[in-house]
């Protein structure tokens, strides 16, 4: 099926196992019993707030199964999940075994476009390890400062189904997608796709390095215009040779240096574009200046570059590439500036969950008091800490698994100071902020980039950002 084919599923009758109650089961479940699907819904958890939730659906004439998510109801012909859902569970093992598809939400919703009556926008998508949700909000800023109707969707705050299947008509979308939900989208087929980076996570989930590969690859597959790679992350340029791809569709890298033909990269502080001119042996179009770009650390341009590729390839003019970057503002708790105390730059990159992006923020930065720690999630921190040391003027460390983190420094940057805080408790954060305040000196950064998950000591990532943000400020006025 080409991508701006809609597909026609004759839903009447059909009977349909939604798994998972939650952000994408129950507007499936909707949407599908409004085509007059015959929908079970099944959900592990049998608690106060799924049981109101069951309450609305069966109100509809919609069965809903609680306390009960592994068994496959045996009428079932096809079975919608959310993503989140472990591909080990019995209820795909059963499934499978009796011949039945499994569509994720996005399945869904690719099947579902263009099927109320309103055009069928195609998508211009992006998956990696890091950088997704930036970069898809960089993209729909871009198609915006061109006039086109857009929205930023995805695994990003707005589903997908939502997005296609309400109200408003699109031009086209800037999808985010997790490789969960890629896991899950088999006939998937993006105008144009980028994957931005390719690191070890979620490796409980999808088995190994090779499937969690694999699954991001699977956003490449029938790509009309571009497939978009990281030029200095050789893995995403491999995904793109092994995808299965419309006929005339062209491979566009990015790089932080100077692009070769079909590239887009820097030059002399300006993003150019080697890969959407006339001639591009010989030519390169000037899209934006590198200062642009919101904050302009290293990865940061790289997203803006794959941003723009996917607008280039969608036909945009280079005025609007520098427009929309020029709009764009980053979410809270990437690289966010919080204020300046003394010459001392305080930075919350509390989004740094993972060791990847923390090597990201790190690198943007020539001296910087680190703040670290959390919930480790089996990573190791040689090589991070590795190639941080020399940057380093000190390091605060908290959080359940900070003991990692400091063993890794005592191995490979011994010099560097280290403050072990032994306590988990709401008011570490404002003795972290402190202590590093202490180790700072003008001219430095202090960088909250945890390299881990929150859930230690913090709701989640957010509350952690804003815990950090509020210490600082509080700083702030203090000595002011
Ligand atoms: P995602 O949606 O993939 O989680 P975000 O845009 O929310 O990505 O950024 C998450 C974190 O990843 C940021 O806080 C930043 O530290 C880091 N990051 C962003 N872009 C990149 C990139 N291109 N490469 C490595 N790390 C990145």
């Amino acid at each position: 099926m080409g991508s701006q084919e809609v597909s026609t599923v004759d839903w009447e009758g059909k009977h349909v196992t939604v798994a998972g109650l939650g952000v994408s089961g129950i507007p499936a479940a909707r949407a599908l019993h409004e085509r007059g699907a015959v929908v079970t819904v099944v959900n592990d958890g049998d608690d106060e707030r799924a049981r109101a939730q069951a309450a609305e659906l069966e109100a509809l004439g919609i069965t809903v199964r609680l306390g009960d998510g592994a068994t496959l109801p045996p009428s079932t012909q096809l079975v919608v999940t959310a993503p989140g859902w472990q591909p080990d569970k019995p209820l795909f093992l059963a499934a499978a075994e009796a011949g039945v598809d499994i569509w994720g939400d996005v399945e869904l919703a690719w099947r579902l476009r263009g099927t109320n009556g309103r055009k069928a926008a195609p998508w211009l998508a992006v998956t990696g390890t890091n950088g997704k949700t930036t970069t898809v909000r960089m993209l729909a800023s871009i198609l915006e400062a061109a006039g086109l109707r857009t929205a930023a969707v995805g695994n990003i705050g707005v589903s997908l189904l939502d997005a296609v299947l309400g109200e408003r008509e699109y031009d086209v979308l800037a999808v985010e997608l997790s490789s969960y939900q890629l896991h899950w989208a088999p006939s998937l087929r993006a105008h144009s796709a980028a994957v931005l980076n390719l690191a070890p996570d979620h490796l409980d989930w999808h088995g190994s390095m090779e499937a969690y590969a694999a699954d991001k690859g699977r956003i490449y597959e029938g790509n009309t215009v571009a497939c978009v790679y990281n030029a200095a992350d050789p893995a995403t340029e491999d995904l793109v040779r092994e995808a299965d791809v419309e006929e005339g569709c062209r491979a566009i890298g990015f790089t932080l240096g100077t692009p070769g033909p079909s590239q887009l990269g820097v030059v002399d502080g300006i993003l150019v574009d080697r890969a959407f001119v006339a001639n591009r042996q010989k030519q390169a179009q000037e899209l934006a200046e590198v200062s642009d770009v919101n904050p302009p650390a290293p990865h940061n341009i790289a997203n803006a570059l794959a941003a723009a590729a996917l607008a280039r390839a969608f036909g945009v003019e280079p005025a609007a590439v520098r427009d929309g970057l020029r709009n764009f503002r980053p979410d809270a708790h990437r690289i966010e500036h919080v204020v300046d105390i003394a010459e001392v730059a305080y930075v919350d990159d509390s989004k740094a969950t993972n060791t990847h992006a923390t090597e990201a923020s790190l690198a943007a930065y020539d001296s910087i008091v680190w703040i670290a720690g959390g919930l480790a999630k089996g990573a190791t921190f040689d090589e991070l800490v590795t190639g941080a040391a020399k940057r380093l003027r000190g390091v605060v460390l908290m959080g359940a698994d900070r003991a990692l983190i400091h063993e890794a420094l005592t191995r490979h940057a011994p010099e560097v100071p280290v403050v072990d805080l032994d306590r988990t408790d709401t008011g570490a954060m404002s003795e972290a902020v402190e202590q590093a305040a202490r180790l700072a000196r003008p001219g430095d950064t202090v960088l909250l980039a945890p390299a881990c998950a929150s859930m230690d000591m913090f709701t989640n990532y957010i509350k952690r950002g804003e815990a950090f943000a509020d210490a600082v400020r509080a700083r702030a006025e203090k000595s002011a």
